[in-house]
């Protein structure tokens, strides 16, 4: 299944984005002593069992972004070019507090070339505002509890800027008064699926079901478009949208034979001189991120010309997600510097050397439960083996779907929530993997958000957006 799973997403299995990263590093000015900082789960990264090389041992082959001399894999990665500088809001440091998001959540956190990416991918923030009729106001949000920057904590309001984009504050900052709401239960960034087809599914109950916003990785961008501007409108009942360009694709190659994949959701690469031709069409039909196939049952891109894609992609400010499939897709994915896979590998066992100079430089999406659907699949074991370790090495995991690849549920998807945490991933880890800290979304759990391990997929899967931030 894992292998049909993975031709349907195909067409759209591309979507990264450069700021998940960023939710890590969120802090809000309120550390608060009172902050009821949940799980002292153990860190995955610190456990031998996850990485079965000491922490200083990968620094030393891959430390830098280059790596270090003596590090093989790392000396293959090919420079991809400039990388773009921070403009990002959500670098924006809250009021007074620079609290650092522990590292301890390293499985999911920092991506040290994420922070500059063409960052939100959303259509402009302010206009959403606008639609909800909350333009030039700012407004206040109030909680028993609030999770932002890694961590549950009280005694924290969010702040709702005019242009829509929220953060944390000290509770004290919020005044009474009709701009600020009170609600019971638990406030958290809007919750993200980093990897859906949106012609596939029903984006109207993926929000219903507590999903904020979704990454399209596999669509006709123009289409996609479309869709992504109609989910800004007050009232759409849409999450938002942000989407990759059409396939990037060998002559001939996957998804380009696949029924699922219609004309415009691939484009074929001849020549690395088309590499820059073809990110600037991507880039104009409004993709942040640029996707491509590496699949080892077709034509595949040349090393020349997927490195040529990748340095277009950076020098235009764009990540670079890459639907790796099959034996040496992975390395050959790394070795041009890509940025995000949209699956967990599942074909193969990555050997350790590789997946430690992954967790150095990449992001990888999650998609564990398109392996089998709830149902044992030894691709699903395999995935989960490589999460576990690219994870324990400080690897920056996204959560993904791959909705409209099978029978997943709209929405929250507790299978995939349990299958992190299989790798894993703490609570807190899980969270940071869904969210990112600059975003204009809310979402919201009425009965408090619970971060025992053996409930919180469950409670997590009650979580709502919240209407008219
Ligand atoms: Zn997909």
């Amino acid at each position: 299944m894992s292998t049909e799973s993975s031709s349907t997403e195909t067409s759209s299995s591309t979507s990264p984005d450069g700021s998940e990263t960023s939710s890590s590093t969120s802090p809000d000015g309120s550390e608060i002593a009172s902050s009821s900082s949940p799980d002292g789960s153990e860190i995955p990264s610190s456990s031998p069992e996850v990485c079965e090389t000491p922490p200083s041992t990968a620094a030393a082959c891959c430390g830098g972004p280059d790596g270090g001399p003596g590090c093989a894999l790392s000396a293959l990665r090919r420079s991809s070019g400039p990388r773009p500088t921070v403009t990002v809001a959500e670098e924006t440091p809250l009021p007074d507090a620079p609290s650092p998001v522990s590292s301890a959540v390293s499985g999911a956190t920092s991506a040290p070339a994420s922070s500059g990416w063409v960052s939100s991918g959303w259509a402009s923030a302010s206009s959403a505002s606008a639609s909800s009729g909350s333009a030039g106001r700012v407004r206040w949000l109030l909680a028993d509890s609030i999770w932002w920057g890694g961590r549950l904590r009280k005694g924290v309001a969010l702040r709702v800027a005019a242009d829509g984009v929220v953060k944390p504050v000290p509770v004290e900052l919020a005044p009474d008064g009709d701009d600020t709401r009170r609600l019971p239960g638990t406030l958290l960034p809007g919750l993200v699926d980093a990897h859906v087809h949106s012609a596939l599914v029903d984006l109207g109950e993926v929000r219903a079901g507590g999903i904020a916003e979704v990454w399209d990785l596999g669509g006709v961008p123009a289409t996609v478009a479309e869709l992504a501007g109609r989910a800004l409108e007050a009232g759409s009942g849409l999450p938002r949208v942000r989407y990759a360009g059409p396939f990037l694709i060998a002559p001939g190659g996957y998804p380009s034979d696949r029924p699922w994949a219609p004309v415009g959701s691939w484009r074929e690469i001849s020549t690395a001189d088309d590499a820059g031709s073809a990110v600037a069409e991507a880039r104009a039909a409004g993709a942040t991120l640029i996707k491509v196939t590496a699949h080892a049952g077709g034509p595949q891109l040349t090393p020349p010309v997927l490195t040529s894609l990748v340095e277009a992609a950076h020098v235009s400010g764009l990540r670079v997600v890459v639907h790796a499939e099959g034996v040496g897709t992975v390395e050959a994915a790394y070795t041009a510097g890509a940025d995000v896979l949209a699956h967990t590998p599942w074909t193969e066992r990555i050997d350790d050397t590789l997946l430690r100079a992954c967790a150095q430089h990449m992001t990888w999406i999650s998609t564990l439960d398109i392996h089998g659907w709830g149902a044992p699949d030894p691709a699903r074991e395999i995935a989960v083996d490589n999460l576990r370790r690219f994870a324990g090495c400080g690897g920056t995991v996204r959560y993904g779907t791959d909705l409209g690849n099978g029978p997943l549920p709209a929405g929250i998807n507790v299978r995939e929530v349990g299958l992190l945490q299989s790798a894993g991933l703490t609570p807190d880890e899980v969270l940071i993997a869904m969210t990112e800290t600059a975003g204009s979304t809310v979402s919201w759990i009425a009965d408090g958000l619970d971060l025992d391990v053996s409930r919180f997929a469950d409670v997590l899967a009650t979580a709502r957006v919240l209407d008219a931030v």
